[in-house]
């Protein structure tokens, strides 16, 4: 069996998304990638959870082609194959319909940094897709609804903000394996439910300032950052 490590991790990463309570019956799906192979391992499609095992897990190369496995891949797979081809950094992508985030999707609003929780993880609001145009739908829609993700990020730093909500869709989230970007999912959930109730209790909160947001998100990111162990730095 290829890449056994890696299907362990994204099957872990797979299941995390259900321990976190960001995924119903079998929607969601978690990805990652051999570099060094040009390869990915991705959820099988409509396998439940409770019975998945790293075997069940369907490899692929860039181009979307079965390099081993009996299972159909996740059918999102050439939306997390555009990402992994645009973001040549990220080794992770995590997609699912968690409550609050796809809430903002539908209602097409950028998550708004109101406070550290957002800050310490991504480095401005979180944007939301331009809605896909019929013929986009209508042909080639999950390559397409890659596209209209790394569209959103021609002028944003997507390791700097490594989360996407599809207008009318859901989130997207990446990082550097598919175990963080599970986490920055389940992270992505809570400052959107934090965000909704911030604009509930008040309708015209501020997001945060640029003093705030720098000092929370750089001190955990990137060549000064000082917060944890240093073996943690990344
Ligand atoms: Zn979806």
């Amino acid at each position: 069996m290829l890449l056994p490590d890696l299907r362990e991790q994204v099957l872990q990463a797979n299941l995390e998304l259900v321990r976190q309570g960001l995924v119903l019956f079998t929607f969601g799906n978690v990805s990652g990638i051999a570099r060094d192979r040009g390869l990915v391992v991705i959820k099988p499609s409509g396998v439940p959870y409770d019975s998945m095992t790293p075997a069940h897990m369907v490899i692929t190369d860039l181009s979307g082609k079965i390099v081993e496995g009996d299972l159909r891949p996740s059918s999102d797979l050439p939306t997390h194959l555009a990402l992994y081809i645009a973001f040549a950094g990220i080794g992770g992508v995590a997609h699912t319909h968690s409550e609050y985030a796809t809430s903002w999707a539908q209602a097409r609003k950028p998550v708004p940094c109101f406070g550290t929780t957002h800050a310490d993880y991504f480095h401005g609001p979180v944007p939301v897709t331009d809605v896909m145009k019929d013929s986009e739908i209508n042909s080639d829609y999950e390559l397409n609804t890659g596209h209209a993700i790394v569209r959103a990020f021609q002028k944003i730093d997507y390791s700097a903000v490594p989360a996407v909500l599809v207008a009318n869709h859901g989130p997207f989230c990446w990082g550097p394996d598919a175990g963080v970007a599970a986490h920055t999912a389940a992270i992505l959930e809570a400052v959107a439910r934090m965000a909704y109730f911030t604009l509930r209790i008040n309708d015209s909160a501020d997001a945060v300032g640029s003093a705030l947001h720098d000092k929370h998100y750089l001190r955990k990111h990137g060549v000064n950052a000082y917060y944890g162990q240093a073996e943690e730095k990344k």
